[in-house]
């Protein structure tokens, strides 16, 4: 399976993601915990990722995208992966797709985790106490939440209309959650399969799959590193 998490900070992705990386037997690439092993190494990736994580923005597209794609090039990813935090922009996601169109592996589903700001403010200032995370103090969290607004939010469009995305209320006992989301991806495969596409990954029309007609991405590759480039030079 090649799954995507979507969801605010708090929502409760890192546990699930772990969880059904177990259950579906495949990696959980969180790129948060990549750049916190990183920093916690002190590479360079990790000195140009702490400025911003400190801050609660997002590290630069280009950095983050360059590090994704390397990382599922690895072997391990090869039969499946579960993203956990990435993509976190539409230049991500579009970068994501190149690439996957490119390989002939598209995603099978994007999950979209909810929950109410009040619960995630709750669970964040919790988690803050508990493992001091440099980005949970108060102020960071509640931008972190803005640029999940501002930001990322616009991925649940961009997922629904290639349909792709399924909603999944994050609110609950983990294993309950857990279920939802297995109950979630069951329900994506059989509407799929109703809708004639084999590889469960629909272009928003239900009938022909992402790579055939009416797959557009809003910019080449090329517009993608210019974009990246150019949110650089602008900081
Ligand atoms: P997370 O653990 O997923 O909440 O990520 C922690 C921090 O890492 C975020 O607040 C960002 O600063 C950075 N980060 C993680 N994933 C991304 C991404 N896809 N794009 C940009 N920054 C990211």
């Amino acid at each position: 399976m090649r799954i995507v998490l979507l969801g605010p900070p708090g929502a409760g992705k890192g546990t699930q993601a772990a969880r059904l990386a177990q259950h579906f037997d495949c990696p959980h690439v969180s790129t948060g915990d990549i750049f916190r092993s990183n920093v916690a190494e002190g590479t360079e990736l990790g000195q140009i990722a702490k400025q911003y994580m400190d801050q609660g923005d997002l590290v630069p597209d280009e950095v983050v995208i360059a590090m994704v794609m390397d990382r599922l090039s690895s072997p391990d990813c090869a039969g499946g992966f579960l993203l956990d935090g990435f993509p976190r922009t539409v230049a991500q996601a579009e970068a994501l797709d190149l690439n996957l169109v490119a390989q002939d592996t598209p995603l099978h589903s994007v999950l979209c985790f909810e929950a109410a700001d009040e619960e995630l403010y709750r669970r964040l200032a919790g988690r803050s106490a508990e493992l001091k995370r440099s980005d949970d103090g108060e102020e960071t969290i509640r931008h972190r939440l803005e640029v999940y607004a501002t930001k990322t939010r616009p991925l649940v469009d961009y997922y629904m209309h290639r349909r792709l995305l399924s909603i999944v209320d994050a609110v609950g006992h983990v294993e309950d959650v857990t279920a939802r989301i297995l109950d979630a991806l069951d329900a994506a495969r059989l509407s799929d399969r109703a809708n004639g596409n084999g590889n469960h990954a629909g272009n928003g029309d239900g009938h022909a799959n992402r790579h055939g007609r009416g797959y557009q991405p809003r910019s080449g590759a090329g517009a993608v590193a210019d974009r990246a480039a150019a949110t650089l030079r602008s900081r």
